[in-house]
């Protein structure tokens, strides 16, 4: 029978747990807190008493935690000869250069790590069109595609380790950056008595950046920052536009504001007449 170790049962390890649980897998399960394992103990896992337990059950062991110092707590626990001839997939969020010395320091006790990020909430695990970035080395994801393909798609960035955390972290960065521009105009719209339910099928018109980045990347991968379409100089007028409307709305001006003083850096830089894509420079100090 086909086995893996889940250490970690958040939302996240739990939802993997489970899918492991419903594709026949044997799964054990290991948690700091270790009632919330009690689920899925109800339905067929087995619950290891120690994190030892928890490594010696299965060669491939994922690790689903909230960031590498607690997975050092954990991997603290168990004698290091207990690491050898593991494969830890390190699905835990944090920086490049952290995944990269994890690496090394398991490769060190004879354990492979693969890293990973993983791009859909735990609802979406074991869908098909969930997608985790993976990176490390490629011959060993390969041998373990099936049980990785059981959580979602894998797009493997390359050997390595720090690849899959740094694309992860890239697409949080716009993640977080446009669901806050959301919170923010759904804040202007309440305010001028404007529901959640009215807005949507606005808000995910607006949302819908698929057009520009296409347009822009091509532009941008050739060096063109041509104002020929959008100019920095219209950006800052319209985010003026914009902040003086959420200060009428009584709304906090935060965001609008902050987007507001990187166009007037790129301004001042002397890119007005140039396209927005220009700022990218700007934001890179140059
Ligand atoms: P959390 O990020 O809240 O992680 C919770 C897990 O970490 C729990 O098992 C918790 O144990 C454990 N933990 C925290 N500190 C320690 C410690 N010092 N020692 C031992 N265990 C510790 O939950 P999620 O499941 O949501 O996320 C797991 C990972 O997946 C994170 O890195 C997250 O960024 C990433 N992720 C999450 C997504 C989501 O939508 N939830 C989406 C994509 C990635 P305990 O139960 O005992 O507190």
């Amino acid at each position: 029978m086909k086995s893996v170790t889940v250490i970690g049962l958040g939302p996240m390890g739990q939802a993997m747990a489970g899918a492991y649980l419903a594709a026949g897998y044997e799964v054990t399960v290991w948690n700091r807190t270790a009632a919330r394992a009690d689920d899925l103990v109800a339905r067929g896992a087995r619950r290891a008493a120690s994190v030892e337990a928890a490594l010696s059950a299965a060669e491939l062991v994922v690790l689903s935690l909230i960031d590498y110092d607690a997975v050092d707590a954990v991997l603290a626990q168990v004698p290091e000869a207990v690491l050898a001839g593991r494969v830890l997939v390190n699905l835990t969020s944090d920086t490049p250069d952290r995944a990269r010395r994890q690496a090394e320091w398991l490769a060190e006790r004879g354990a492979v790590q693969i890293a990973g990020g993983v791009q859909v909430p735990p609802p979406g695990i074991g869908t098909p069109e969930a997608v985790t970035y993976y990176s490390g080395p490629e011959h060993v994801i390969e041998t373990h595609r099936s049980a990785l393909e059981v959580l979602t798609g894998i797009d493997y960035l390359g050997a390595d380790q720090g690849l899959a955390p740094l694309y992860y972290q890239i697409g949080i960065d716009m993640f977080w950056t446009a669901l806050a521009g959301y919170l923010h105009g759904q804040a202007v719209a309440e305010a001028n008595g404007i529901s959640a339910e009215d807005f949507l099928p606005r808000a995910v018109r607006s949302m819908d950046l698929r057009y520009f980045l296409e347009f822009y990347a091509p532009r941008i991968a050739a060096g063109n920052h041509e104002g020929d379409v959008d100019r920095i100089s219209m950006g800052v007028a319209s985010v003026e536009h914009v902040l003086r409307t959420t200060e009428a709305a009584g709304v906090d001006g935060t965001l609008p504001a902050a987007v507001l003083e990187v166009f007037r850096r790129g301004e001042a830089a002397g890119h007005g007449q140039n396209s927005l894509t220009s700022l990218i420079g700007v934001l890179k100090g140059r």
